[in-house]
């Protein structure tokens, strides 16, 4: 299990991650190691290319209606709800850097959970915010990718350093 936490500018963080067919022992305990890791790190979402690995699975905890952490498999929007709204997210991969990121305020999503049942979920608020970032990463887009070419270009020098620092 590889289960560390890789950095921008690791050409993984674009990967579009493949669908998954089967859940048997592997899917699960990186599952649970994918939870683990994220809480040990103060997050509240993480998808596994953030680990390195290209499969749709991402863990989410901390946030309601949700009491215990999930693991969704194969998560996808299927409808965004009105209206667009700013909020400032952080990433695991880009330490301490925070954007304001226009996300819609709303999405339904459907997804399996570790059982292959199929659930549909109506979320808002941070809930639907952090669903939409983590949803993005498995299809190989960072929050960097959402904001203007403008503030992208101010922040290169902060993204560099993270590359120095993290990557060596
Ligand atoms: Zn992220």
């Amino acid at each position: 299990m590889p289960e560390n936490i890789i950095y921008y500018n690791n050409p993984l963080l674009k990967c579009k991650c493949e669908p998954i067919t089967k859940i048997d022992y592997d899917i699960v305990q990186f599952s649970k190691n994918l939870t683990e890791l994220m809480i040990k790190h103060d997050g509240i979402g993480l998808a596994a290319n953030q680990v390195g690995v290209c499969k749709q699975i991402i863990s989410i905890a901390g946030i309601e209606p949700f009491k215990e952490p999930i693991i969704l498999i194969n998560p996808k929007i299927i409808e965004y709800k009105d209206p667009v709204v700013t909020y400032e997210e952080g990433c695991l991969s880009f330490p301490r850097l925070y954007l304001n990121v226009d996300r819609p305020e709303g999405v339904i999503v459907e997804y399996f959970d570790l059982s292959m049942k199929k659930i549909t979920i109506e979320a808002h608020e941070l809930l639907a915010r952090v669903l939409q970032h983590e949803i993005d990463h498995l299809n190989g887009i960072s929050f960097i990718d959402r904001i203007s070419t403008t503030k992208r270009n101010n922040i290169e020098s902060v993204l560099e350093n993270i590359n120095r620092k993290f990557n060596g």
